[in-house]
């Protein structure tokens, strides 16, 4: 008799004739022990599948539904991979509902960062890829650092309103999805966080307490993200997770670094300068010169020049050359998506070669920090 029964995770009572009913206890959870409700079962399980990636066109079709509700869209971006996880074409997506940006990792930056600056800088170039935002939250879901921050701007711009929240995978959105579940709803049960990317298949609906929800869409993989396209192994090593130690390099012309074997970075015509590279202390960089460049990758690919095994990349694309001028005047970020960047600190200007995989996103930008 299920009536007599209850959740063991929000203490609802237990029925099976009405799904639409709170209660309800899913074909799948009813010969379990403890039972559950399916509030509590999805809650639960909602991030359990293993790295199935839902394809770009569901992806795009379940965001365009967003355009027709009324809600708030919470958008989740990876700071240590800004131009990598922001969704593109988003604003057209989300039609005129308010967009409220976090930008997750800020533990990744150096203590001593301005984050007034910071904020500008991500306001900026939000602009620039043609998203409007209502505000702009910076926050650690690992670290526990400015979440009250993004459940008070939550809280306030919502008002009645499902809140939807979009991001790319690993941006972190099931950390702060659970976060906000343990914040805003009576289970307070911590969800299975993962570290491989698209984990989460279909979009998950949270009820809150005033019969609102909190919509978690699956992360959309983009192949563009190094991050996406190593194999798992070099994944634990490409994802930094302590504060990142810049690395500074005095050059002149014609002087190499390799990231591993994930890519290259060529100083190829410019005064002497130096260069910092930002990444995670997982990819040790080797220091060569540009004439002795080929020769080594051919030769140390998969063995001193790693990660990835040499059996790993035979399964990765190419790398490609992204020739890169940077111009007279500040200094530039040189981006690699989902490695890090290498901030060119010279002011006389400089042309670089960037090699990576095949298909992963390059950029020059202003520099982040
Ligand atoms: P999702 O794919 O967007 O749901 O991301 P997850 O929540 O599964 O997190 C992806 C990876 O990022 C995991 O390895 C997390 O531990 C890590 N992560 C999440 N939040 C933070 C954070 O604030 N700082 C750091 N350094 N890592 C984080």
């Amino acid at each position: 008799n299920w009536n007599t029964k209850k959740c063991a995770g929000c203490g609802v009572a237990l029925q099976v004739e009405n799904a639409a009913r709170p209660g309800f206890v899913p074909e799948a959870a009813r010969e379990r022990e403890p039972i559950i409700c399916q509030r509590c079962f999805r809650i639960k399980h909602y991030n359990d599948a293993s790295s199935v990636a839902i394809d770009q066109d569901d992806f795009l079709r379940l965001l365009g539904g967003i355009g027709s509700t009324n809600s708030l869209v919470v958008h989740i971006v990876d700071l240590f991979d800004f131009e990598g996880s922001m969704i593109s074409g988003l604003q057209r997506f989300v039609g005129n509902n308010p967009v409220l940006l976090v930008v997750n990792k800020i533990d990744l930056l150096p203590k001593v960062t301005n984050w007034n600056r910071l904020r500008n800088w991500v306001q900026k170039q939000a602009k620039a890829g043609g998203l409007r935002v209502v505000d702009v939250v910076l926050c650690s879901a690992r670290r526990n650092i400015g979440f009250d921050r993004v459940v008070e701007a939550i809280g306030q711009l919502r008002g009645d309103r499902d809140v939807y929240v979009v991001g790319a995978t690993n941006v972190g959105k099931s950390t702060l999805v659970n976060r906000l579940i343990a914040d805003y709803s009576d289970l307070r049960r911590e969800l299975t966080v993962s570290r491989y990317p698209g984990t989460t298949l279909d979009a998950i609906s949270i009820p809150l307490d005033d019969g609102r929800s909190i919509i978690d869409m699956p992360g959309i993989v983009y192949k563009s993200r190094l991050s996406e396209i190593v194999p798992r192994e070099t994944l634990h090593a490409l994802l930094p997770d302590k504060p990142l130690k810049p690395l500074t390099y005095q050059f002149y012309e014609k002087q190499t670094l390799f990231f591993g074997g994930l890519a290259r970075f060529d100083f190829t015509a410019g005064e002497r300068q130096s260069f910092t590279a930002y990444l995670s202390s997982g990819i040790p960089v080797h220091r060569t010169k540009q004439e002795r460049a080929d020769e080594l990758y051919d030769n140390h690919r998969g063995e001193m020049l790693a990660p990835p095994s040499r059996e790993e990349l035979a399964d990765m694309p190419p790398l490609v050359r992204h020739n890169l001028r940077i111009p007279p005047g500040g200094p530039k970020d040189v981006f690699v998506s989902g490695l890090g960047w290498i901030k060119a600190n010279g002011s006389t200007g400089a042309v670089v070669d960037v090699y990576a995989p095949k298909g992963v996103k390059v950029l020059l930008r202003d520099c982040i920090l």
